[in-house]
């Protein structure tokens, strides 16, 4: 098979692979249905994270099973199913309580390269979900998007304690950014604060339900979002960056009470303590826990009440991988979606 390697940052081939094989009996693999570039993969891509000799890259995906281990039971061949980035075998206790991220038995799905044709899924019945029916096309971008992105800013959602009638404030305007808008209006927020400068993203926040658009940064965002606010901050706030200027950003929009939901992955970010304690802010967040949401999000997708596949605003050819990173690398695209 087919598919994207990574061998030096801004170099991604797509080339000839190993076919990936059932390897434990809990095993499945998948023919890909459509895959994509997730802004994580850009942090290899920029030589942010050191590139260590080829790597195959992606871990966002849907597919049709094409077979199973032994073990496995509640999938089976033939089947369209969606997964997370991490497999979890969903029956620890960290699994039954909902960060099956964090599973005792964890593997990162992306070491086998989701950019590609096939890709193995380990501990496949905690891992993935099958939908009733194979899905039509049309469906593919918003069940590929429940995968990752909006399953991690529905966690950025829920981790900020979004409730009905609630005041958020989300922070970045990526495509978890902007699906944690989407998240927090099906969490029944009145008021959704999008900080963006950025006006195709500002228009699609407002699509996913933002209220308010404010395109100032750092500590002038956050006097935006008090001036906003009634002086106090919000309730909820959803951080969708990882750097040291968004979180602080993210803590200081929050009132006291309030809570942050963090899900942009972390860069060197340092957190002063004695702000912390005085700020009354609580913090969640961490790789999403996506399989706990998969069952609810796949439902609301099919019923079409939310249309989360909208991020994706770049559709490619797999073997146009390398432009679908260019793309974004260079801000041109929010979200690549790959098809084989
Ligand atoms: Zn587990």
């Amino acid at each position: 098979m087919r598919g994207a390697v990574i061998h030096a940052p801004g170099d991604v081939r797509f080339e000839e692979r190993a076919n990936p094989a059932i390897q434990a009996p809990t095993d499945a693999v998948i023919r890909m249905s459509a895959t994509c570039v997730c802004g994580s993969d850009l942090w290899d891509y920029r030589g942010i994270n050191p590139v260590n000799g080829p790597t195959p890259m992606g871990h966002e995906y849907v597919g049709i099973v094409e077979a199973v281990g032994s073990d496995v039971t509640t999938v089976k061949p033939g089947q369209f199913v969606i997964g997370s980035f991490f497999a979890s075998d969903n029956t620890c206790e960290i699994c039954r309580a909902g960060f099956q991220t964090s599973c005792v038995h964890r593997e990162f799905v992306g070491a086998g390269g989701a950019q590609a044709e096939y890709l193995r899924v380990p501990l496949a019945d905690g891992t993935l979900v099958a939908t009733p029916d194979l899905p039509s096309d049309d469906l593919l971008p918003s069940l590929l998007a429940a995968s990752d992105v909006l399953g991690t800013g529905w966690f950025g959602a829920v981790a900020a304690d979004v409730k009905p009638g609630a005041t958020v404030a989300v922070v970045g305007d990526g495509a978890v950014g902007l699906l944690a808008v989407l998240a927090a209006r099906e969490l029944g927020a009145e008021r959704i604060i999008a900080m963006s400068r950025h006006e195709s993203r500002q228009k699609l926040a407002t699509h996913f339900g933002a209220t308010d658009i404010v395109t100032e940064r750092g500590d002038e965002g956050v006097a935006r979002v008090k001036e906003l606010t009634g002086g106090l901050g919000a309730q909820s706030v959803i951080e969708a960056v990882g750097t040291q200027q968004s979180m602080l950003q993210a803590i200081r929009s929050a009132r006291p009470g309030g809570a942050v939901g963090y899900v942009g992955v972390a860069h060197d970010v340092t957190l002063p303590g004695e702000e912390l304690f005085y700020s009354h802010v609580r913090l969640l967040g961490g790789p999403a826990p996506v399989r706990r949401f998969l069952p609810d999000l796949i439902d609301r997708i099919e019923r079409g009440a939310i249309d989360p596949g909208r991020v994706f605003d770049l559709e490619l050819p797999l073997d146009q991988v390398a432009e679908g990173y260019r793309a974004m690398d260079e801000r041109r695209a929010i979200k690549t979606l790959l098809r084989p």
